[in-house]
């Protein structure tokens, strides 16, 4: 008889390792199973780590967490062709303890994380497969595997298998993922050292920046390039609907390569040795494009329940907070001995309560409105550089006259179109 656990996870991402955490360290017996061959070998982020749901789950991570640096000012470029409108935020207290957020490198954090899940008492299975979720009755009851003699039986599975979940479309909880649902991030690591990073991003040592860059990043496609400081390198990539890069016939990293090159980014990396090349999906469908989460026996967390908020670039933190909900119920469960659909869906609750939920229904149709609305990146960017450009330069023409030429501007696209375009923005961000 195949050994049994009380909850198999299945990926050891940011979701997997917080669930497993949290379960051995209420003393349940949990496998934890990733087809890498450790805990982050395959996963890729940017990648921005929030510190309140990881302090949540390790309180005293700050000691011994593989964090790169903690970000004092977050930058927003608008960019167009040969201008860029700016903006952005810097609180110099975020460089002390507790922090606000830290870049990271996945292939070392995930592998820390998921140690310390084992720490608790976790096991942790690398280079193995999870096939399929073994179903009896209506119940899932474990997991196959592409070992010899690889069924394991649960309790409890709880699905962190990432973007494109196999085991949840098995299931039948979420259909085949649109190209308008998944966005393509292409990335790079460039090794500099760290005084030229402190250099070019004013930043003392030890302290972080991050750039979202819209617009010519991505060639007016939906989508971002961003730019983040690493200790002694510095992540660049973007990241565009899947959809829109079809339907434009662009090569991601065709894309990036004309990125990196863009007059106001190349000095920022130039002389810099590239390290990595990355690609992964993100899932982009937001609220709409939650699958089904939670079913008898079974759970959906992280990005294998979509559950990213692109407007604010968080998904690890998501992933996290819904492991640990995850995680909870199934102590919950297993408290009352049962892990019928009606218990387990305490989870879907929780999550839809917590901020997971909650920002996730706030931003509901933002993605789908910009998909279909490609105004906002390929003509209001420019428009709005234009705009500076006529403000900013100096050239004996009044303020009052250059405020003609810029409504001038709007009215060549109509007043009334940019009305009902400012209108629909406001009430997807509201
Ligand atoms: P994943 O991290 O994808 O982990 C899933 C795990 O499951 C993997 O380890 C995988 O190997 C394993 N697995 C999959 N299938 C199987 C199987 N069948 N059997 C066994 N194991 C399996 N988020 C942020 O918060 N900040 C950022 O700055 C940020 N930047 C990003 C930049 C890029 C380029 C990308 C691609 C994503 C970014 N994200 C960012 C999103 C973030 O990476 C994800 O939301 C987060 O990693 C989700 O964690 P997860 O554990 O759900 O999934």
């Amino acid at each position: 008889m195949a050994e049994k656990f009380d909850v198999i996870i299945v990926g050891a991402g940011p979701a997997g390792s917080a669930a497993a955490n949290v379960l051995a360290k209420a003393g349940l017996k949990v496998i934890m199973i990733e087809r890498g061959e450790y805990p982050g070998a395959k996963n890729v982020m940017g990648g921005v780590l929030y510190r309140h749901q990881l302090q949540e789950i390790i309180p005293d991570f700050l000691d011994e967490a593989p964090l790169q640096r903690p970000i004092v000012e977050q930058r927003f470029w608008m960019l167009d062709e040969n201008s860029a409108f700016q903006f952005g935020h810097k609180d110099l207290s975020w460089a002390k303890p507790p922090h606000n957020n830290f870049t990271v490198f996945r292939a070392q954090f995930d592998q820390w994380f998921a140690k310390k899940a084992v720490e608790q008492g976790a096991l942790l299975v690398n280079e193995t497969v999870v096939t399929e979720a073994i179903v009896e009755d209506g119940r899932v009851i474990g997991v196959r595997t592409d070992r010899p003699d690889g069924d394991i039986y649960a309790d409890i599975v709880i699905l962190a298998d990432g973007v494109n979940s196999l085991l949840a479309k098995q299931l039948g909880f979420h259909k085949e993922l649109k190209t308008s649902e998944v966005a393509l991030a292409t990335m790079q690591v460039i090794n500099l050292p760290a005084e030229k990073i402190e250099d070019r991003f004013n930043l003392e040592p030890n302290q972080g920046a991050t750039i979202e860059v819209f617009g010519d990043s991505t060639k007016g496609m939906v989508g971002t390039g961003f730019i983040y400081t690493n200790k002694d390198s510095i992540s660049i990539g973007t990241g565009t609907l899947l959809s829109d890069l079809v339907k434009n016939n662009v090569r991601p990293h065709e894309l990036l390569e004309t990125f990196k090159q863009h007059p106001m980014v190349r000095k920022l990396i130039e002389g810099g040795e590239p390290k990595e090349y990355l690609a992964h999906l993100i899932p982009e469908g937001g609220y709409h494009s939650i699958p089904k989460l939670v079913g008898h026996g079974v759970m959906v967390v992280g990005d294998a329940a979509q559950l990213v908020n692109g407007i604010h670039r968080e998904g690890s933190n998501l992933a996290m907070a819904s492991g640990k909900l995850a995680a909870e119920t199934a102590i919950m469960a297993k408290e009352v001995n049962d892990f019928s659909e009606n218990v387990l869906d305490t989870y879907r609750i929780k999550l839809m309560e917590s901020f997971v939920g909650q920002d996730l229904k706030k931003y509901k149709d933002a993605t789908h409105m910009m998909a279909k609305q490609p105004q906002y990146f390929n003509e209001y960017l420019p428009l709005l550089n234009r705009a500076a450009s006529e403000m900013f330069t100096v050239d004996g023409t009044s303020k009052w006259d250059k405020q003609k030429k810029i409504i001038g501007m709007v009215q060549e696209r109509g007043m009334f179109k940019t009305a009902i375009d400012l209108y629909r923005m406001w009430k997807v961000m509201k």
